[in-house]
C-alpha cells in the first residue's frame, strides 16, 4: 500500500498545508472499514470544507453477477463523492475511485464490491452514525443531518431505505391503547398494540376503527391469534368486538387505569360546576360593590365565594392525585393568605369537600372504586362490583349516575382484570404502561413536525421505542434519485 500526503501547493487557497494527525495507518484504514490489503492507494487532502480521502482499492478477480464467470479485467474508473462522517470538528469526505470490471464471457460490465457504502452517496459510518442518533425519539431528522454533514432530506432517505420494521409475533397478553397523534384518512387516533409481559410494542395502526383493526388481524394465520388469552383495553366498545372477533381464545380486561380515568374526568366535571357557582355569586357581588349596593351580609357572601373559588381553582389536583403522602394530617402546616390560616394539603382537601355535597358525594364514590381496586380479588370482585353500582345508581349527582350503565355494560371486564395474566410478578393487566409510551410516541410525533407519511412514523416509533430493533445493513428500497 502507498500512503501518500498531498503537499498543499501555495497557488490553491482552498488547500491548507497543516500536517495529516500522527495516527499509524492501521487506524486510519479502520476509519473506513478498510483490510490493509484490500488498498491500493489512500491519499489525504485538507481543504477549507473539509478532509478529503481519495481510496482506490486493489484490482481482484471478481466473478460476474450476471453470468458467474470470474474476471479481471477493467473496463474503466468512475469518481464518486462519499459523505463520512466520522469527524466532529471538520467535513470529512471520500473520493472513491470505482473500478468497474467487465466479464469476457458475457460482456457485463459491473462495479467492484466496497466496503464503505451501500451503493448510496453516504458511507456506511455515516449511515449507521445516522441511525443510532435516530434511535432517541427527541431527535429530528434536521437536528441529526446537521450533525452528520447531509441534509434533511438524506437523514429521512437514509432512514426509509434501511428502517422496516416487522409486526411483532401476537403474544399471550395483548393491550391495546390509542394516542392522539397521527391524522389519516379517517381518524386522528394512533392505535398502539403491546405485549403486556415483555413491554414491547407489536405493532401501531393508523386507526382505532372497527373495520382498520378486524382486516389488519385477520390477515394473522388463526393459529397465532389463537395464542392470545387476554386483551385488555379501555372502555372503546370497538375493541371489544374487534378482540371477540379476531382472538377466539381470549379473556377481555378493561384494566383499573383507564376506569379511574374515565371516573376522575366525571369528578372533575362536578368541581367545573360546583366553581363555576362561585364565580357567578363572585361576579354578581363585584358588582354589586360597584355600584356602592352591597350589603354587610353580601359582603360576607363574596369573600366566602372567593374562597370557595379560589380552593376549587387551585387545588382542584388533590382530587386527583393517588399519593397518599401528601394527605398525611400532620404534614407541615404553611401560611395561606387567602384562608387567613395554617395549612396543609389535607386541610384542603377537607376544605373542598366540605363545600359543596354533591362534590363530596362523587369524591366518595370515585374512592369506593379505588378501594375496590386496592382491596378485591377475583373472587368477592363480583359481590363488591354489584354493591358500588347500586350505590351508583342511587347517587343523585347528575354527571356521577350515567357511570352505573358504564359500569354494567363493562361488569364481566372489570372483574376479569382481578386474573392474575403474570404468575412470575402476580401481576394483573393495567394498560397504564401503555401511556408512558404514548408519551413518548408524542414526543415523536412534536420532534419531526408532524409526520405526513405514515409508514415513516410507525418505523420511527418501533425503531426509537423498542429497544432490540435494528436496521437493515442493506437498502431495502431504492433511492428514489
Ligand atoms: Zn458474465
Amino acid at each position: 500500500m502507498k500512503t501518500e500526503y498531498k503537499k498543499a501547493s501555495a497557488d490553491d487557497p482552498n488547500i491548507d498545508d497543516s500536517p495529516p494527525a500522527l495516527i499509524s495507518d492501521n487506524d486510519i484504514l479502520k476509519f473506513f472499514n478498510l483490510e490493509r490489503d484490500n488498498v491500493q492507494e489512500i491519499t489525504f487532502t485538507h481543504k477549507s470544507d473539509g478532509l478529503y480521502v481519495g481510496i482506490t482499492l486493489n484490482q481482484k478477480y471478481c466473478q460476474c453477477p450476471v453470468c458467474g464467470n470470474m474476471t479481471q479485467k477493467i473496463k474503466d474508473y468512475k469518481e464518486k463523492k462519499i459523505t463520512h462522517s466520522v469527524l466532529s470538528v471538520t467535513n470529512c469526505y471520500i473520493i472513491y475511485k470505482a473500478r468497474r470490471y467487465q466479464c469476457l464471457h458475457c460482456k457485463k460490465t459491473f462495479y467492484e464490491n466496497n466496503p464503505f457504502t451501500f451503493g448510496g452517496k453516504f458511507s456506511v459510518v455515516t449511515v449507521s452514525n445516522v441511525l443510532k442518533d435516530l434511535k432517541s425519539p427527541n431527535a429530528t431528522f434536521t437536528d441529526v443531518a446537521k450533525r452528520h454533514n447531509i441534509s434533511p432530506t438524506s437523514a429521512i432517505n437514509i432512514f426509509d431505505r434501511h428502517v422496516h420494521i416487522s409486526r411483532r409475533p401476537l403474544p399471550e397478553c395483548v393491550a391495546f391503547d390509542e394516542v392522539y397523534a397521527f391524522k389519516s384518512y379517517d381518524s386522528d387516533y394512533v392505535c398502539v398494540i403491546v405485549d403486556y409481559l415483555d413491554k414491547k410494542i407489536i405493532d401501531v395502526l393508523p386507526s382505532r376503527h372497527k373495520n382498520v383493526l378486524i382486516n389488519y388481524f385477520m390477515l394473522i394465520p388463526r393459529v397465532e391469534r389463537e395464542k392470545v388469552k387476554y386483551v385488555s383495553f379501555d372502555m372503546w366498545n370497538t375493541y371489544r368486538i374487534v378482540a371477540k372477533h379476531v382472538f377466539p381464545n381470549c379473556i377481555c380486561i378493561v384494566d383499573h387505569f383507564h376506569m379511574i380515568q374515565d371516573l376522575n374526568k366525571r369528578v372533575d366535571k362536578v368541581r367545573i360546576r360546583v366553581q363555576k357557582k362561585y364565580k357567578k355569586i363572585k361576579d354578581d357581588l363585584k358588582k354589586k360593590i360597584k355600584n356602592k349596593t352591597i350589603t354587610v351580609e353580601e359582603k360576607l357572601e363574596l369573600e366566602e365565594a372567593s374562597r370557595h373559588y379560589y380552593v376549587l381553582k387551585k387545588f382542584n389536583w388533590l382530587l386527583f392525585s393517588n399519593n397518599n403522602k401528601i394527605f398525611d394530617e400532620n404534614n407541615e402546616k404553611k401560611y395561606n393568605r387567602v384562608l387567613a390560616r395554617y395549612c396543609n394539603y389535607s386541610d384542603f382537601y377537607t376544605y373542598m369537600l366540605e363545600i359543596d355535597d354533591e362534590l363530596e358525594k362523587a369524591c366518595g364514590l370515585k374512592e369506593d372504586i379505588v378501594q375496590f381496586y386496592t382491596n378485591c380479588n377475583y373472587d368477592n370482585a363480583k359481590k363488591a362490583l354489584e354493591q358500588i353500582i347500586t350505590d351508583f345508581r342511587s347517587c343523585p349527582v347528575e354527571e356521577m349516575s350515567p357511570f352505573t350503565n358504564t359500569l354494567t355494560n363493562w361488569k364481566t371486564e372489570i372483574i376479569n382484570s382481578f386474573i392474575i395474566v403474570d404468575d412470575k410478578s402476580k401481576r394483573r393487566m393495567n394498560t397504564a404502561i401503555v401511556e408512558n409510551r404514548n408519551k413518548t410516541i408524542k414526543l415523536i410525533k412534536h420532534a419531526s413536525n408532524g409526520y405526513l407519511n405514515w409508514e415513516r412514523f410507525r418505523n420511527r416509533i418501533l425503531f426509537s421505542l423498542n429497544d432490540d430493533t435494528t436496521y437493515y445493513f442493506t437498502c431495502i428500497r431504492k433511492d428514489r434519485n
